[in-house]
Parts: structure tokens; sequence; C-alpha cells
């Protein structure tokens, strides 16, 4: 604990597909626990964390207006995958003796804060983990891109993508064996090679900020608590 944190305040991007675990679909409750420990292992050093969870587990926009729907209209369902998703993980965190705060970008007052980004700046100051809910609150951006934008807001050091590999990899390392992962890299390259990382817009707006993004695995217990450090296996681009 007494090694120098690499980063004061960051934003912490977990996909909804991480929440299912092993599971097809939805949330798996040990898994949110395991994710949780890793966030609250890192709360505990004094780090002030922002949490972004997707929806993806549940609900993703996208594929579903290819049907009967309304583009928005699966866009808000997706939204709404988050909230409970942004629940959950409050819950876990609670569990393990860590204040939380929930914002949404949709206001819903009987279940959590709306976003205020003062307010949720005076939590961070208190040592609560806010999670964001909700995405950006409006339809056609995806969690991605929420993340990012809280992360400027937010003032974050940088913006944490947590994946199920430790890295940006040159291809699909559960593809191909002989992918390899990039220590660094830059946005334009992430941009101009359509590395799978985050959406473009997300990455834009992380360039034009200079934010750093770190992607790393979050199922490997301890990682996140080692890249923190500035220590371990992960990706940065700068
Ligand atoms: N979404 C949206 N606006 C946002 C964020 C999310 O419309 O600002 C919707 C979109 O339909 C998306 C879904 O919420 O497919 C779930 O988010 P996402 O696909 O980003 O989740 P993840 O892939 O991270 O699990």
């Amino acid at each position: 604990a007494s090694e120098p944190l690499a980063y004061k305040r960051i934003l912490l991007k977990v996909s909804g597909e991480v929440l299912m675990g092993d599971q097809g679909f939805g949330i798996d409750m040990n898994t949110v626990k395991a994710v949780a420990a890793e966030v609250a292992a890192v709360a505990r050093l004094g780090v002030e964390l922002c949490l972004v969870i997707g929806g993806g587990n549940i609900f993703r926009g996208l594929s579903k207006a290819a049907g009967d729907m309304e583009r928005s209209s699966a866009d808000y369902m997706g939204m709404l995958a988050t909230v409970m998703n942004a629940l959950a993980m409050q819950n876990a965190l609670e569990k393990q003796g860590i204040d939380t705060r929930v914002q949404s970008a949709i206001q819903m007052n009987a279940v959590c804060e709306p976003f205020v980004r003062r307010r949720a700046i005076r939590h961070l100051e208190k040592g609560r983990v806010v999670i964001f809910a909700a995405g950006t609150g409006a339809p056609y951006f995806t969690t991605d891109t929420a993340a990012a934008l809280r992360a400027a807001e937010m003032n974050c050091d940088a913006l944490f993508k947590g994946t199920s590999v430790d890295g940006v990899y040159t291809a699909d390392p559960k593809k191909d064996k002989t992918a390899e992962r990039y220590q660094n890299l830059n946005y334009l390259e992430v941009l101009s090679k359509d590395l799978k990382v985050m959406d473009a817009s997300a990455v834009s707006l992380m360039r034009e900020n200079a934010i750093p993004i770190v992607v790393f695995s979050i199922r490997t217990p301890g990682a996140l608590n080692e890249v923190i450090h500035g220590k371990g296996t992960y990706t940065v681009i700068t």
C-alpha cells in the first residue's frame, strides 16, 4: 500500500458482458462480487473511483433495432439495462464496506441520484465510489462513449477499460496464438488499425482531452491493483 499510485482518480469502464461471467446472459452475482472486490481493493488505497458499467449482458439497442423496434426505443432499453447493472455493483460494493452513489443520466429519483457533476466530484472527495448509470442519457451512443465523457467531465487521470484479456493485441489472443500484446499505442493507431478497444468516438474524445486509456484484465485477481501502481500487464494508449 505504500507503493506510489500511478493514477489518483480514474474512471473504470466494465462492459456488461463481463458481469455475466460464464453464463450467456444476465448478471452472475459471483462475478459481480469478484469485480467489486477488485474495485474495493483500490478504493481502500484512496484512489478516487468512477465506474461506468455497460448493459450488453441484458440488452443492446443496436442488435434489437434491426427487428421491429425503433432504434431510439431499443437504445433507451439498453440504458435501463445499465441501471440494473449499476445497482448490482452498488450492492456488491457496499457489502464489502465501500460507500457508493449511483448517478443516472436519466432521472429516476426513487432508484438513484440524477447525474450532477459537482455532486459527483464531492462524492469522490469523500471517498465514495460513483457509479454512472444510463450511459450518456441519449440514444445512438454507447457506454464506451459515456465512460469517455464522464472521464473528461470528472477530470480523471485515466480511463481504465477492464476486459477479459490483459491488453490490446495484434489479433484476438483467444483465437490466434501468434497474437502479441501492445505495451503502448497511440490514439491514431487505434483508430487507423481499427483495433477493437473502445468505439471510435470514445477514443477520439480521449485523444482530444489527452486522457490515457489503460486496457487491462478485470478478470485477473489483483490486476487492477497492480496497474494502478503502474505495474503488471496492460496496454496504455496515449
Ligand atoms: N446506450 C445508449 N446510449 C448511451 C449508452 C448506452 O443508447 O449513452 C444503449 C445502447 O443501446 C447500448 C446499450 O445501451 O447498446 C448497452 O450499452 P453498451 O452496448 O455500451 O454495453 P456494453 O457493450 O459495454 O456491455
